[in-house]
C-alpha cells in the first residue's frame, strides 16, 4: 500500500482489528520512510450490478422486501426469512466473485423461497421470470409436484388408504 503522505511504494502493518461485527477489519499502517501512520479498512466486496448498468452493495434488507411481499398471508415467520436472506448472501460470496448480476440475485432466492413456502415461490417465480399463461404456471407446478420434498418424503411413508374428502 503506497503511503499517502510521501508516495513511497510500500508501508508496514502496525495494528489489524475487525470491526462491524468482524465483516471489516481496519488496519493501521506505518510508512517506512516517512514515519507517518495511517488507517486502511479491508471489506469483502459483494457488489450487484443492477440491468442500468449501476452497481450497489447487496443488501440483504432488498432481499427481505422482495420476499416478504411474495409471502404475505403464508405461514412463513420473519426468522425465516432473515434466514434466507443468509443464504442468498452466501450463495453469492461462494461464487468468489465481487460482483453478481441482479438476475443472480433472484435466481438465489428461488431455491431456498421454495423449501420455505411452495406458494410464496409460485408468486415470486410468477413475477421474477416473468409467466405469461396459465401453462406458465402449470409447468412450475408439475415441476414442483416432481421435486423431492424432505416434509413431504416424511408425511408420505405412512399411507393411509382413505383419501381426504
Ligand atoms: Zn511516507
Amino acid at each position: 500500500m503506497i503511503c499517502p503522505f510521501c508516495r513511497h511504494d510500500d508501508s508496514r502493518v502496525v495494528d489489524s482489528r475487525p470491526v462491524e461485527d468482524g465483516t471489516q477489519i481496519r488496519r493501521r499502517r506505518e510508512c517506512p520512510e516517512c514515519g507517518q501512520r495511517f488507517s486502511t479498512q479491508e471489506v469483502a466486496l459483494l457488489n450487484i450490478i443492477k440491468r442500468s448498468g449501476a452497481t450497489e452493495p447487496f443488501s440483504r434488507e432488498k432481499v427481505l422486501v422482495g420476499v416478504r411481499k411474495a409471502c404475505q398471508g403464508r405461514p412463513v415467520n420473519e426468522d425465516d426469512l432473515v434466514l434466507l436472506a443468509q443464504r442468498v448472501e452466501e450463495t453469492l460470496r461462494s461464487t468468489g466473485q465481487a460482483e453478481s448480476e441482479a438476475q443472480e440475485v433472484g435466481m438465489a432466492i428461488l431455491a431456498p423461497l421454495r423449501e420455505l413456502d411452495e406458494v410464496a415461490y409460485l408468486r415470486y417465480a410468477s413475477v421474477y421470470r416473468n409467466f405469461a399463461s396459465l401453462e406458465d404456471f402449470e409447468g412450475e407446478i408439475a415441476l414442483l409436484r416432481a421435486l423431492p420434498s424432505s416434509t413431504k418424503a416424511a408425511s408420505s411413508s405412512k399411507k393411509s388408504p382413505e383419501n381426504k374428502a
